[in-house]
């Protein structure tokens, strides 16, 4: 997803604890939809697969870092188990 690239950098190099402390709330699996993937060139549309899986970057395994991630990505196998001190339910 081309919109949150710099955000997503911004928060893997930046902000690692944020993360951390999400993912322990982050539950579910990967369906392979490619939603995180659209526009990076090692994605094959046609196979709706990732040419370099086994080499793929740390960020790329971690997705969705935060919530803000997969807000308006329905696909995404993944969610977050709501946080005391969200304001919205399940939501950053
Ligand atoms: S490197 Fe692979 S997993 Fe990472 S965004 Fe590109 S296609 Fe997706
Ligand atoms: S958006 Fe979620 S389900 Fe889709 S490929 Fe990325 S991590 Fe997997």
């Amino acid at each position: 997803m081309k919109d949150g690239w710099l955000r997503r950098r911004i928060v893997w190099y930046l902000k690692r604890q944020e993360v951390l402390q999400a993912h322990k709330r982050r539950e579910g699996s990967c369906r392979r939809c490619g939603a995180c993937c659209s526009g990076c060139p090692f994605h094959d549309d046609k196979a709706r697969a990732c040419k370099v899986y086994r080499m793929r970057p740390d960020i790329c395994r971690m997705f969705p870092l935060t919530p803000h991630d997969i807000r308006n990505v329905k696909t995404c196998g993944f969610r977050f188990k709501k946080d005391e001190d969200d304001q919205e339910e399940g939501f950053d």
